[in-house]
Formats: structure tokens, C-alpha cells, sequence
């Protein structure tokens, strides 16, 4: 229990409405995406770097853990109070710096939402790489912790490809500012890219240097199905070793198409057994040429049909189709576990006709979609009630999944990371001493382990 005498500290210290420790004003601050929920003993908020170092500053004196929250759309349980903690909300810290669209640079506080910045952006004629489906509503400090990104992750990366310098707060509440506002620096170990990715766990981040890009103005989308998943990877090989990178490059499987034709009535051919969604991007002047090669290239390969969307209405509708895939997954009801594996793309062919298989021995139903010019597959598992979920066999079946994963050169993870649902999972991938390393380092930032205390590593 949070002794009340905290609670009175940081009311002195923070503005008024910057303290909450009434359980209804705390209790949406403790879950987040994973569904877990862990009621926060007070929830705080900061707006600037200053009142986060002080609140840092006191808990690392008085041994208290913090949970640091952008919005809550995590998909792991990181941004979830587990130990009861103080979360520390960064939705307030929403200010956009500076957009230096000459050094191709965005200055953000931490709290501001992705789309609001791509908005901004966008009327330069600019954006930033990492394009998550939750753009609407998670943050640029979020999306940098998970190292989040969405479909044009392919072509223009992760923020650990998008991000020059940041400004943190370690555990010890010490103010850090590392990296670069150019496009190359090479003085000192590189400290602004352990972060995209280390879930919150080595500092609280309150602002950051992005690097942003000029916007294509064109951009032409296919639709492929295929009689099997082979030919699918093979077009998606075929895709990737040639140098018109896609813009976007989204698999869908048999089971994926079934569902989707549930919603959207006969979007796809009955003989479809799986489907490729890829978009190029271009100059006006060029991107007729670009579809002309990148057809070529599909045509090379087998498939079942081909479908170029010149109208917006016709883009419209097969984006739509993808994109019905998670709503129609929640109303088939029941009971999902979602991972998001990833595995080089070579070796696409053997997990899917692996996993086929899987769900064979175990009749567990798995769904898989995904971002397919980087191998990371949305695997759903689906199960009629909580006792299936929550099962040996679901377990058996997973951990299965993830051998498979591990054995073909793959990641757990490919974007969501490990929070506290995957941590039982971590060292099928990093063995002891490497984790050890990594325990190290984090003790180095945050030495008396206050900052998402027992979440990742
Ligand atoms: C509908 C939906 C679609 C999604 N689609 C995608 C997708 O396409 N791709 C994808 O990668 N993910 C996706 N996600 C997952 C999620 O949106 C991302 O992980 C997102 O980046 C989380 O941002 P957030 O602001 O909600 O962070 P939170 O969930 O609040 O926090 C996530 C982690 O970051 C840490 N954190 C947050 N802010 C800071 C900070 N300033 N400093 C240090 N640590 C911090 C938290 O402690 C936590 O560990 C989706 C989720 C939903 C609900």
C-alpha cells in the first residue's frame, strides 16, 4: 500500500489534476491491450522533463516503481502496474517541438499521438517511418519503447531506423540527452538505439529527434490470390530480391481469407487459398513504370488472379478487406491468443505448412496475416471458451509454435515485445548469458530496478 505521505508529496510537487489516487480515477491507467488489469495505487502526469525527474528523483529515493504509460494500447501487458506501481502518465507531454523538414527532422515530446504528428507532417510533405495500425490513438514515446511499426515497416523501417537522438530520464533520475540531428555521427556508443525496443525498462523518455522523409506522391496497389501458400512466398521471395522495394507487402492465409469473406461477401475466389496486398510508392512521373516492372515480376511467378486498383474506391476495397480481418476475428467471438512472430522470409514456405500442422495435431484453429516482406506473421490461435485458452494443450501448442519459430532463425516478437506475457517464453531466444549482459546494462540505468520492475528481461 502507497503510503499516504507520497501521495502528498507529489501533490505538492506536480500541478493541480496531476495527482489521481481514487481507485475510479486510477483504474483505467491499469491495463492496457493485453487485457490484463492491475489497479494502480496513483496514477501521476507530467508535462514537461523537469516534474518527470522530480517524480523519478524521489522514487528512486524512496524505493518506489513506476510503470510508465503512453496510452495503453500495448499488446503485452508494459504499460500494466503489475506491481501495484505508480503509473506515470505521459499523455500530457503531447507538444511537437520543431518540424525541420531541411534536416529532415521532428522534435516530439513523448506523448504525442503518431497520427497527429503524420498529420502535421503530411502537410509538409513529410512523414515518419513506423505507421502502426494504432496510429490513431498510441504515442511516439510508445511506439518507440515496443519499437512499434505497421506494414510500410518493409520499406521505411522501425523507429529504430527513424529515431537520431532522444532526451531520458533514468532510474536514478538523472537527466540524459544522446545522439545526433544529422543523418551520421560516430561519437561514442550509440545510447539512442538501445532504446526503441527496451519497453521502458532503462529510462522514461521525454523527448525525441525523428527523422522524417519526404512524402511519395503516388502510390499504386495489387491484390494477388494464390492456389497455395507456396506460390504465395514464392512471389513474395521473388518481391524482395529485386531493388523496387514495396511500400506495403501484407500476407493473408486460407483461413484469414475465409473469415474475410464472412464480412466482406466473396472478396475473394472460392479457389483462393492464400493472398498477397502490396502498394509501391513513387513520383507521378514514374510509378506507371514502377507497376509495370513490379507486374513483370509477380507475373514471373504462379497465382490465381491479379488485381490492380486504379481507382481510389477500388484501393478503398481492398484495403478494407485487410483490414475487416481483426473485427472479424472479435466476432467469431470466442477466445484469441495473438502472437507476432517473425522469421526470415525464405523460410515462409516451412512455418506456415508447419503451423498447418500444429493445428492439425493440436485442433487448435490458427489464423495467420501479416506483415509478409518482413516475415512477421500475426499468428492467431482461436478457442471457443476461457478453459480452451487457458489449456495445457494451448500451452503445448504455443510452445510448439514458438520451437518452430526459434528453429527457423526467427524472433518471438516482431513487434509488440515481451512486457510480462512473454516473459516466460524469453530465453528460448537469449540464452542465460546474454540475458545477464542485458540485466547488467539495465542496472546501469535504472540501479535499483524501479522502472517497469520485472517487465521484458
Ligand atoms: C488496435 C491495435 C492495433 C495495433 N497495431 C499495431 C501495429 O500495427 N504494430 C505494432 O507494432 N503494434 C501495434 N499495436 C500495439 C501498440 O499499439 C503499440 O505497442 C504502441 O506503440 C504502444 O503505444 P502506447 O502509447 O499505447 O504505449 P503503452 O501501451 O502505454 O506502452 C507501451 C510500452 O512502452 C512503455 N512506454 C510508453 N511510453 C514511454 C516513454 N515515454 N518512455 C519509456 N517507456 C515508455 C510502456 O511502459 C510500455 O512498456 C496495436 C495495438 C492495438 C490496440
Amino acid at each position: 500500500m502507497l503510503e499516504k505521505k507520497h501521495i502528498k508529496f507529489f501533490e505538492r510537487i506536480l500541478p493541480k489534476d496531476f495527482v489521481f489516487s481514487e481507485p475510479g480515477d486510477c483504474w483505467a491507467y491499469g491495463y492496457d491491450n493485453s487485457k490484463m488489469h492491475v489497479m494502480p495505487e496513483c496514477v501521476l502526469f507530467a508535462k514537461d522533463s523537469l516534474q518527470v525527474q522530480d517524480v523519478v528523483k524521489y522514487c528512486y529515493n524512496n524505493n518506489l516503481p513506476i510503470t510508465t504509460r503512453g496510452r495503453g494500447t500495448g499488446n503485452t501487458g508494459g504499460s500494466v502496474p503489475i506491481d501495484n506501481s505508480i503509473v506515470l502518465s505521459l499523455e500530457k507531454m503531447n507538444k511537437i517541438v520543431e518540424i525541420d523538414v531541411k534536416n529532415r527532422l521532428a522534435i516530439v515530446q513523448p506523448g504525442v499521438i503518431n497520427k497527429v504528428l503524420q498529420d502535421e507532417l503530411k502537410k509538409l510533405n513529410f512523414f515518419w517511418g513506423p505507421d502502426p495500425s494504432s496510429q490513431d490513438y498510441s504515442t511516439i514515446g510508445g511506439n518507440i519503447a515496443n519499437n512499434s511499426a505497421g506494414p510500410r515497416a518493409i520499406k521505411y523501417g522501425t523507429p529504430r531506423d527513424n529515431i537520431l537522438g532522444i532526451e531520458f530520464i533514468s532510474g536514478t533520475g538523472q537527466i540524459f540527452k544522446t545522439g545526433v540531428k544529422t543523418s551520421k555521427g560516430v561519437v561514442g556508443l550509440d545510447l539512442t538505439r538501445i532504446f526503441p525496443g527496451s519497453e521502458g525498462i532503462l529510462g522514461i523518455l521525454t523527448k525525441a529527434t525523428l527523422k522524417i522523409l519526404p512524402l511519395n506522391n503516388s502510390v499504386r496497389t495489387i491484390e494477388i490470390t494464390f492456389n497455395n501458400f507456396d506460390e504465395a512466398s514464392q512471389t513474395i521471395i521473388s518481391l524482395m530480391t529485386q531493388p523496387l522495394t514495396p511500400y506495403k507487402l501484407e500476407f493473408i492465409d486460407e483461413e484469414s481469407i475465409k473469415l474475410i469473406n464472412t464480412i466482406k461477401k466473396n472478396h475473394y475466389d472460392e479457389s483462393a487459398r492464400s493472398a498477397v496486398l502490396l502498394e509501391i510508392d513513387g513520383e507521378n512521373e514514374y510509378i506507371d513504370l514502377m507497376l509495370d516492372k513490379i507486374l513483370k515480376i509477380i507475373k514471373k511467378n504462379k497465382y490465381n488472379k491479379l488485381t490492380v486498383a486504379n481507382e481510389k474506391i477500388e484501393v478503398e476495397r481492398l484495403w478494407e478487406a485487410r483490414k475487416s480481418l481483426s473485427p472479424a476475428l472479435r466476432e467469431i467471438g470466442g477466445y484469441k491468443i495473438n502472437e507476432d512472430i517473425a522469421v526470415p522470409i525464405s523460410n515462409l514456405t516451412k512455418l506456415l505448412s508447419s503451423l498447418d500442422k500444429i493445428s492439425k495435431k493440436y485442433n487448435i484453429k490458427i489464423v495467420n496475416f501479416g506483415h509478409a516482406g518482413n516475415g512477421n506473421i500475426h499468428v492467431n490461435l482461436l478457442f471457443k471458451t476461457e478453459e480452451e485458452k487457458k489449456s495445457n494443450n494451448s500451452k503445448n501448442c504455443l510452445d510448439e509454435i514458438f520451437n518452430l519459430v526459434i528453429g527457423l532463425d526467427g524472433t518471438l516478437s516482431g513487434e509488440h515485445g515481451i512486457g510480462i506475457i512473454k516473459k516466460q517464453y524469453l530465453e528460448k531466444e537469449i540464452n542465460k548469458e546474454t540475458l545477464k549482459l542485458m540485466k547488467n546494462i539495465k542496472k546501469q540505468f535504472d540501479p535499483k530496478n524501479i522502472l517497469n520492475t520485472n517487465k521484458s528481461i
